[in-house]
């Protein structure tokens, strides 16, 4: 599985605390100083779609429509711009449904790719994790990944997909990753980059 490094478990947190105070105020400094500012779900606002900005434009209307994409303007009509709830609502099932196509395209090449048969794929809402994959072969991905760069997208999936042959982090495992894709270093550094931004959605 591949974590996201700034969120840490409740669990984690008491044990670290216990052996590595000094450690622990430094990463929740450094933590603070990495928060952004929750998203605002106003006309204007910008998002992130595969690693591009694109703006949010909300259009007031007697009905409520599903936002549509076109030119990097990311429209809805919506009877009450003030009804934030229903606007991000909106907004993350579009992403929702933005991710499950592209997500599906890119593991069937990195599959045939692995020449491993096409493994089941969800969603996920997680917390902690950009993707996992289970010993029932089923393969799980954060939606917010379809904001990322297609690089870092590529990335997890590879990664997952390795896990299909060696249910570790060993070097055989990365030597599976890199058969794959050979570029995923670098992606895994930018997904630790950007991890935050991914986060800001809710
Ligand atoms: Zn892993």
């Amino acid at each position: 599985m591949v974590h996201a490094p700034l969120r840490l478990k409740q669990t984690d947190l008491e044990g670290l605390l216990l052996t590595k105070a000094r450690w622990i105020s430094t990463k929740l400094k450094a933590r603070q100083a990495s928060a952004l500012p929750a998203m605002q779900w106003v006309d204007g606002a910008s998002l992130l779609w595969l690693g591009e900005p694109i703006t949010l434009e909300i259009i007031p209307a007697a009905r409520n429509s599903r936002p549509r994409l076109e030119q990097g303007i990311l429209s809805l009509t919506t009877t009450n711009i003030n009804d934030h709830v229903s606007i991000a609502r909106r907004v993350v099932q579009w992403y929702h449904k933005q991710a499950m196509e592209d997500f599906a395209r890119r593991l069937q090449l990195l599959a045939t790719k692995l020449g491993e048969p096409l493994p089941p794929l969800a969603l996920s809402n997680a917390r902690t994790r950009w993707g996992s994959c289970n010993s029932r072969r089923e393969i799980r991905l954060n939606w917010r990944l379809i904001q990322a760069k297609p690089s870092i997208i590529n990335y997890v999936i590879a990664h997952e997909l390795a896990h299909l042959r060696e249910m570790n982090h060993s070097a055989r495992f990365w030597a599976v990753v890199a058969s794959i894709y050979p570029e995923y270093r670098q992606a895994e550094l930018a997904l630790k980059q950007c991890s935050a931004l991914l986060y800001q959605l809710g």
